[in-house]
């Protein structure tokens, strides 16, 4: 503590995220990035902004990315509010929708440690619904409280499971709770899951959180965004210009909307993905893991024979980066991003050996 700080800033815990290290031959597969590159027209919508106009500030509203947005998953353009990044989105949903003289926000006890981070940083309780013990989510946790809550929030696929709800069950939590915010966090929907975007019409208390980080591999450029009635995103808009009237820069906004439009690229490396995570399971299984079922680009895995903390040491020795929680419940488990088929061979054979030699 130290006598400038502002009194809270004592008690925050930030977030720690995976390691960006500079190894040779490193194998990163602990932070989800995309093993394949952005849409080659994403790269070249950059070179063509990278000129004498970047001494103007960007479009305040990134209105080419709010269009395309709606276009693609048939809302209006005022529905949808970009962020640099979706962790600056959900640091305004936290802020604009979660903070009620004290009430509560309801989210899963395992799941995307950033909320709990907000919750520090805006002053706002958090009540945690332990997972069901295969991971899943029940629905019923949410419904017929005994409380009002400030909102909920859990990530669908959730992180570090991988594994995701049905629509129909998101459905019951938000219309169980029709006078308090929904939030969907969706970072890995595009691998598996069914997107909230398709309730909105008949729950309008949902609140959808995309990012351009890990299906669209432009963790690089930060861009995120939501989508909500216009109601609630009018909400977040005020938010987001008291505190950064130009989140997103120029060169972000021409990659996002070239990505978004470039559906031939999104489909085929999004395919070659999910099959390169069907062959990860597999052989995970093969050297004795067990492994959950991820709708995501990683697997989250458990050895019986082995302790995780080793596992995970022991790979970085080889130059594989894995993510591995120090947390109740899950301290067993690695998180392994879904790389190249040859990325996930490598994994695996290293795997192979390594509980060969000490099993
Ligand atoms: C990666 C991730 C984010 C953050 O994405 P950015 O857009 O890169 O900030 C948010 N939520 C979940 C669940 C994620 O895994």
């Amino acid at each position: 503590m130290s006598r400038f700080w502002s009194q809270h800033v004592a008690g925050l815990t930030p977030y720690t995220p995976g390691e960006q290290p500079k190894i040779d031959r490193l194998l990163k597969l602990n932070t989800n990035e995309h093993p394949y590159g952005p849409s080659p027209r994403a790269l070249e919508a950059i070179r063509q902004c990278a000129d004498d106009r970047l001494r103007l500030y960007p479009d305040n509203e990134s209105t080419a990315l709010r269009l395309a947005v709606a276009a693609y998953y048939d809302v209006k353009p005022d529905q949808v509010m970009p962020g640099n990044g979706s962790d600056e989105v959900l640091a305004h949903v936290f802020n604009a929708l979660f903070r009620h003289d004290g009430r509560p926000l309801l989210l899963p006890d395992i799941t995307y440690s950033f909320y709990r981070t907000y919750c520090k940083l805006f002053d706002i309780p958090t009540r945690l619904i332990p997972l069901a013990d295969d991971f899943s989510i029940r629905p019923e946790d949410y419904l017929n409280l005994d409380i009002k809550p400030a909102g909920i929030i859990f990530a669908n696929p959730n992180a570090p499971t991988g594994m995701a709800l049905e629509l129909e069950q998101i459905e019951r939590i938000a219309r169980g709770n029709p006078d308090v915010a929904v939030v969907v966090d969706e970072a890995y929907v595009d691998f598996g899951a069914q997107s909230a975007v398709s309730l909105l019409e008949r729950c309008p208390n949902i609140v959808v959180i995309h990012t351009f980080s890990k299906s669209r591999a432009l963790a690089g450029m930060r861009v995120g965004y939501s989508v909500a009635s216009r109601e609630i995103t009018e909400g977040l808009l005020r938010v987001k210009d008291s505190f950064n009237s130009y989140p997103l820069d120029s060169l972000a906004i021409a990659a996002a909307v070239a990505s978004i439009e470039d559906h031939a690229y999104f489909e085929s490396s999004t395919r070659k993905i999910v099959e390169a995570r069907q062959f990860l399971s597999q052989q995970l299984e093969t050297i004795g893991f067990e492994v959950l079922p991820s709708k995501t680009n990683f697997v989250f895995a458990h050895h019986p024979a082995h302790d995780a903390a080793e596992l995970a040491a022991k790979l970085r020795e080889e130059g594989i980066l894995v993510r591995h929680f120090q947390a109740p419940r899950i301290s067993q488990y690695l998180r392994i991003t879904v790389g190249t088929h040859e990325q996930c061979a490598r994994l695996c054979n290293t795997l192979s050996e390594l509980t060969l030699r000490t099993g």
